[in-house]
C-alpha cells in the first residue's frame, strides 16, 4: 500500500554515520522504501542546537549544509526518487515509477526568528517546519518546559501560513500548541508530524484528546510515531499491537481524515517488531485487523496528499 511518511531523521543521520541514502544499515534507505512500496518520505533536516554549538556551526549553516545533502541524494538516486514540493508532483513522480522526497526541517533554530527566512526555506524546497525540538529557541518552548509562543514565533507562524509552509507542532509546548491552533484560525491545517495519544501513554510528546480534536478541526494531521516510549510508558520495544491501539485512538479523537504516519525512523532507538522501513507493509497488514482498507488508504497517503495540496 502506498505510504506517505511525515517524519524521519535519516538525512541528518547520513552525515553522522557517513552513510548514503541508497543503501545503509539504518531504518530507512531507498531499497527498503522501495520494498515497502512507499509513495513519499518526508526527510527532515534535524537541527540539534547543542550539536551545532559544540561544533561551532550556526544552526542556519548546518541547515544549509543538509539542504545540500538532500539535493545530492536526490541527484545521485534520480532513478529511484525525486523531490516533490506539491502534492501533484508526488503523483507525477509515482506515475514515472519514482518515490518522492519531501524536504522538512525539525527545529526552528535556523530561522533565527527572521520571517524572511521562511520564504528562503520555501525556495529551498522546505514544505514543513517543526517549530521547536527539545530546546527553547527564538520561537517558543518545547513540551518538556511549557510556555507560550514568543512574539517571533507568532510572526513566523503567520508567515508560514501565508506562504503555505506547514506548521508542525510535534515537540512544541502545550501552550504553544494552542497558540498555533488559534493563529491557524480554522483556515490553515496544523500538523503534528510525529506524536501519539497522551490518553494511552502519558508522555509530554504525545497529544491530549482535546488537542487531537482541535488538530482535526484545523483540517490537519497527526502522524503516528513508532517511538516505543511514546507508545507504552517506559517501553524499549515498539509492538504492532501498541501502534494499532494508538492508531484507533487517534482516529477516534482526531477523525479518520486527520491521521497519518510519522514514523520517526532513524530518530528513535526503539526495537521495532517490524524491524525497519522495509517491514512497514507487515505493520499495515496488522492494522488491517481492526481498520478497513478504505480507512487505511486515508491514513497511509490520502490524508497527507490533501494536507500537502
Ligand atoms: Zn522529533
Amino acid at each position: 500500500m502506498k505510504l506517505i511518511d511525515l517524519h524521519c531523521d535519516t538525512i541528518t543521520m547520513l552525515g553522522h554515520r557517513n552513510a548514503r541514502l541508497r543503501e545503509n544499515d539504518m531504518h530507512i534507505d531507498l531499497m527498503k522504501l522501495k520494498k515497502a512500496d512507499q509513495l513519499a518520505q518526508c526527510l527532515a533536516i534535524f537541527v540539534h542546537q547543542k550539536w551545532c554549538e559544540k561544533s561551532g556551526v550556526s544552526p542556519y549553516d548546518y541547515y544549509k549544509q543538509n539542504v545540500e545533502v538532500f539535493r545530492r541524494e536526490m541527484r545521485e538516486n534520480a532513478d529511484m526518487i525525486a523531490p516533490a514540493f506539491y502534492s501533484t508532483e508526488i503523483l507525477l513522480n509515482d506515475a514515472k515509477g519514482l518515490m518522492s522526497g519531501i524536504l522538512t526541517v525539525e527545529a526552528g533554530e535556523p530561522l533565527e526568528g527572521r520571517t524572511e527566512r521562511v520564504e528562503e526555506f520555501k525556495e529551498d524546497g522546505v514544505r514543513m517546519i517543526t517549530l521547536t525540538w527539545n530546546f527553547e529557541n527564538e520561537l517558543g518552548f518545547p513540551n518538556t518546559m511549557g510556555g507560550h509562543l514568543k512574539p517571533k514565533g507568532r510572526e513566523i507562524v503567520d508567515v508560514m501560513n501565508e506562504l503555505g509552509v506547514l506548521v508542525d507542532v510535534s515537540h512544541l509546548s502545550d501552550e504553544g500548541f494552542w497558540d498555533v491552533v488559534e493563529l491557524s484560525g480554522g483556515k490553515h491545517p496544523v500538523v503534528a508530524s510525529h506524536s501519539d495519544a497522551r490518553a494511552l501513554c502519558p508522555h509530554s510528546r504525545n497529544l491530549t484528546d482535546e488537542m487531537l480534536h482541535a488538530l482535526g478541526n484545523t483540517g490537519g494531521l497527526v502522524g503516528i510515531n513508532y517511538c516505543a516510549d511514546f507508545l507504552r510508558e517506559g517501553a524499549n520495544d515498539a509492538t504492532m499491537e501498541a501502534v494499532l491501539k494508538h492508531t484507533l485512538h487517534l482516529i477516534d479523537k482526531a477523525g479518520v481524515d486527520h491521521v497519518g504516519f510519522g514514523s520517526d525512523y532513524d530518530g528513535i532507538g526503539s526495537t521495532l517488531e517490524w524491524k525497519d522501513a522495509s517491514g512497514t507493509p507487515e505493520l499495515l497488514d496488522y492494522l488491517h485487523r481492526k481498520i478497513s482498507w478504505d480507512d487505511l488508504e486515508k491514513i497511509t497517503h490520502k490524508n497527507a496528499l490533501r494536507v500537502f495540496s
